[in-house]
């Protein structure tokens, strides 16, 4: 049984069902619903969503994007090629349970997890909640997997929770502009403006001329009081980041701004206990420095499905070795990546020195060759936020990018 049907679950679920075995997901929600995000598809998504055979069918009402402009504290910007693509998550969310449910799995709507269903210290399902009925249900499953996002609760419920305070606060907007705007502003734009430094904003480009704009603030190292007020936040960066204050003085707002929590870094959470794995935003699994983390909370579910199915084939009534599996696989393929996230987000502290690498970034530098490999993981972030990353970017010769919003 899966708990949580956002991008995490939804891909177990069909994973799973791909390979035969008979899956229930739960969610207390009933969907379509609505969640925070900036709605940005990087290339790791993408790639989830082909290995699911999903991407033309999710991807067909996406809007789609071939690069990605990153601008340092000062304005100047970087474009760095790739596959992108922006989908509202009500839609992307909705899809992929739709896929879910073609394939045969099971959705209970409206069912909120309230603990485990336990045999000693092996968890063998979980008690719900359900909207309209006054008993608690209890569903039995030889394997549970946790998918329920940063929320803090069913972790804590299940014994998982090693730290309370989300990674960092985010707020999203959505605001619609005349198409003649609309096509002026076609790449997604990422902002570590001097204004909300250390934070981070965006501008994505949605379908029908339906923009996504948003900041984001880190708290690693701080306690909840530590994070300033973040629609205060989103104000100071629509006044200071030109695109995002285009979209939004010539738009119409679509809905309240609304906010959220991440856990990044794989950290926060315990990854499995016997009978259970954890998968997605849960772990910890959405990046830091850039707050992206549809794509790899799908993978940890492909990498969770992986060590279940081999599990079920390999050890019979031994399924307690998929949790185990599942951690060292998913550790051995990212780990690295997540220390070049951290990393990279505590550069931030000097911001002077973002923006000297992002005016050395032109065209075909180590520099730009370096984010872009970043992003579609060819290489780590650490290869470029490094001593030797940085003495590569300073001793190359090439003239300097001119400062551009
Ligand atoms: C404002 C903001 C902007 C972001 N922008 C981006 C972006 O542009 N691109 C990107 O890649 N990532 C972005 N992220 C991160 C991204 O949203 C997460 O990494 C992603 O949603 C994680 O997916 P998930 O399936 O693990 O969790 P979720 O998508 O949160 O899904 C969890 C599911 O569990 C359910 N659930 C929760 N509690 C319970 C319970 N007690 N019982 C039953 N069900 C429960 C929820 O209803 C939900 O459906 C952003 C995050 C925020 C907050």
């Amino acid at each position: 049984m899966i708990i949580g049907a956002g991008p995490a679950g939804s891909a177990t679920a069909i994973a799973l069902r791909q390979a035969g075995v008979d899956v229930t997901l739960a969610d207390r929600h009933d969907f379509p619903r609505d969640k925070a995000c900036g709605d940005a598809l990087m290339p790791d998504t993408l790639r989830a969503l082909e290995c699911l055979g999903l991407g033309d069918r999710v991807l067909e009402p996406a809007l789609q994007a071939e690069s990605m402009r990153v601008h340092a504290p000062d304005g100047t910007a970087v474009d760095v090629p790739g596959n992108f693509a922006c989908l509202p998550r009500r839609k992307l969310d909705q899809s992929l349970l739709e896929a879910a449910r073609d394939a045969g799995v099971r959705f209970l709507p409206r069912h909120r997890v309230r603990g485990p269903i336990q045999s000693g210290d092996h968890v063998g399902g979980a008690r719900f909640s359900v909207a309209g009925v006054a008993s608690p249900q209890c569903v039995g499953a030889r394997l549970t997997v946790l998918a329920t996002g940063a929320a803090v609760e069913p972790l804590q419920a299940f014994q998982l929770l090693l730290r309370r305070t989300p990674s960092a606060l985010a707020l999203r907007a959505y605001y619609r502009v005349p198409h003649s705007i609309a096509r002026t502003h076609r790449h997604l734009k990422l902002s570590y403006d001097a204004a909300i430094c250390p934070g981070y904003g965006w501008s994505f480009p949605g379908p029908d001329n339906v923009f996504n704009i948003g900041v984001g603030i880190f708290s690693q190292g701080a306690g909840r009081s530590a994070i300033p007020n973040l629609r205060g936040v989103w104000d100071t960066f629509i006044r200071s980041f030109p695109p995002a204050r285009e979209i939004v003085s010539r738009g119409r707002p679509l809905a309240p701004p609304r906010g959220a929590p991440l856990r990044c870094n794989l950290e926060g959470a315990q990854l499995h206990r016997p009978g259970l794995l954890v998968v997605g935003e849960a772990a910890g699994t959405t990046f830091p420095f850039s707050g992206e983390g549809i794509g790899k909370a799908m993978e940890s579910g492909l990498g969770a499905a992986q060590a279940i199915i081999k599990a079920l084939r390999d050890d019979g009534s031994r399924t307690d070795t998929a949790g185990t599996r599942y951690e060292a696989d998913f550790r051995a393929l990212h780990a690295a990546r997540y220390r070049g996230y951290r990393r990279a987000q505590s550069w931030l502290a000097w911001p002077a020195m973002c923006n000297l690498i992002a005016r050395r970034a032109g065209p075909g530098s180590f520099a730009s060759q370096r984010l872009e490999d970043m992003i579609q993981e060819r290489g780590d972030p650490g290869d470029l936020f490094s001593i030797p990353g940085l003495c590569r970017t300073f001793l190359e010769s090439r003239p300097p990018v001119t400062p551009r919003r």
